[in-house]
């Protein structure tokens, strides 16, 4: 057995989602991404004297909708603290956070894992906060240039519990939090460009020990693979080190995904005082039982919610459910589609398999697919009644349905020559004339040569210039062979 199966890994996120308000968290500055640096900047994001601060209540609402997705308790009062600290992207010299009074406690996030197994990660809170603007070292070669736009736009920060035991779980839950917040409509989710950042806290300790072993804080990780790359590296450290006799360093780790490993940025020993103390320009917000039933009552969706009714109403696989699920844009387009076609299945079919290769193959977005749902019904409907057989209409119809969307499904069936014959009288002749003209394989299938079936049915479906309806044609063929 090896080592590393002695230990077992604790993990607990940190995650800072970017709000899509549009503006800041106490202040009227737009709050837009790429606009030209340092030109969202008042005086209230500058901190300059005598400003004071408001709180956007768009942020609030988007917390509580993240709440109450959340299963989490929603505090009644909210304070606002000052976490006080001196960096060059933080003009006001501190940030305006919640301390001891964070607007979200107990929710929890839950997932399903590849091995199909349900994944509970319980949360300590969510806070609301504010960003600092953004620091470039890599534009000066020998200045780092201050963008204050970022500064002062709104984030909630999701902690979790330490209840994550490996990269594939932490992977899972980041993967759930991005679905969750775009969902809700409250972050774009973007982890490349920094909407949703996330530190990592990883500790191992001997399996069956219920004391925590030291954490190690990981930090820079830009996108979800990476940050199951760091865990990954970090298990193998800590326990390597561990194994060596050596101790583990209480400190915050930086990753580098080039390469592959984390290296030390500053020790928690040294690590900074933010003398917090309550915000005096702001009042407490009281988000009341009624305020917190108005935003209930105008919930999108959820994940989960689409997760049980695809499951138990639709009779959809897990897998499936969880492909469509997968992108909000995707459940959509489908929850639209099936207000056209009562064939769950074949919807779900249509939209994984020919819409998405055909989006891939041109690497499209759902968004930009000029072709409504509305018609992949009419096609489904042309299959269902038999009138067009489903290879015909994934390889003929839909790639010439889709150059021109405005046409009639069955027009063009017609058109194009699609329309099968399931017609049995006619279907009848064509098959009396094939086992005619091929009497002597017909006398080897009646002396127990039954594989020829096939020969035949191809003969049949050649004949009909393939507009038979298959199944029909090997029934039909079956029975002629057996009177
Ligand atoms: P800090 O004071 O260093 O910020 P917190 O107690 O606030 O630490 O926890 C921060 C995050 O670290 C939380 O997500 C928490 O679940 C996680 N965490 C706490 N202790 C451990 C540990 N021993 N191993 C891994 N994660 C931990
Ligand atoms: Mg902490």
């Amino acid at each position: 057995m090896s080592v590393y199966n002695k230990y077992e890994t604790v993990i607990g996120l940190e995650c800072h989602v970017q709000l899509l308000t549009k503006t800041k968290m106490y202040s009227s500055d737009l709050a837009e991404y790429g606009a030209m640096p340092n030109t969202n900047v008042s005086v209230v994001t500058l901190g300059h004297p005598g400003t004071l601060p408001v709180v956007n209540k768009s942020a609030i609402e988007y917390a509580v909708k993240l709440g109450i997705a959340t299963n989490s308790t929603i505090r009644y009062e909210n304070q606002f603290a000052r976490k006080n600290y001196f960096y060059a992207d933080l003009p006001k010299g501190y940030q305006i956070t919640q301390d001891k009074t964070p607007i979200c406690n107990g929710g929890y996030i839950s997932t399903k894992l590849k091995d199909g197994s349900e994944l509970r990660v319980n949360l300590t809170r969510i806070h609301m906060e504010e960003d600092a603007g953004k620091s470039m070292h890599d534009i000066d070669p020998f200045n780092t240039l201050i963008d204050l736009n970022r500064a002062g736009t709104p984030l909630l920060e999701i902690v979790t519990e330490p209840d994550i035991r490996s990269g594939e779980e932490a992977y899972a839950y980041l993967t759930e939090v991005r679905k969750l917040v775009r969902y809700l409509d409250i972050c774009d989710g973007n982890m490349e460009e920094g909407s949703l950042r996330c530190d990592a806290n990883i500790s191992v300790r001997l399996k069956g020990t219920s004391t925590f072993g030291k954490k190690v804080e990981v930090k820079n990780m830009n996108s979800f693979r990476n940050v199951q790359r760091a865990i990954d590296f970090e298990i193998k450290r800590q326990i390597d080190l561990i194994e060596a006799g050596e101790p583990i360093a209480v400190e915050t780790r930086s990753f580098n995904a080039e390469e592959g490993y984390t290296f030390s940025l500053r020790s928690k020993e040294s690590a900074n005082d933010y003398r917090y103390f309550p915000e005096p320009d702001l009042q407490p917000v009281f988000i009341t039982q009624e305020y917190i039933a108005d935003v209930k009552s105008k919930m999108p969706i959820l994940p989960n919610q689409l997760f049980e009714r695809y499951t138990k109403e639709f009779k959809l696989s897990e897998y499936d459910a969880n492909q469509i699920i997968d992108q909000k844009e995707i459940a959509f387009y489908y929850n639209k589609l099936i207000t056209h076609t009562s064939n769950y299945k074949s919807a779900a079919n249509w939209l994984l398999v020919n819409i998405k290769s055909y989006l891939n193959e041109r690497a499209l977005t759902i968004q930009e697919l000029n072709f409504e749902p509305k018609k992949i019904a009419e096609i489904i409907a042309l299959i269902d009644s038999g009138k067009v057989s489903n290879s015909a209409a994934s390889q003929k119809l839909f790639p010439e349905m889709v150059n021109q969307p405005n046409r009639i499904a069955e027009v063009l069936a017609i058109e194009l020559d699609l329309i099968q014959n399931s017609n049995s009288d006619e279907l009848q002749s064509i098959i009396d004339n094939v086992l005619l003209k091929n009497a002597a394989k017909v006398q080897e299938y009646k002396n127990g040569k039954v594989g020829l079936l096939g020969m035949f049915v191809g003969e049949v479906m050649k004949e009909s210039k393939g507009k038979a309806d298959p199944k029909l044609a090997n029934q039909l063929v079956k029975q002629s062979l057996e009177k």
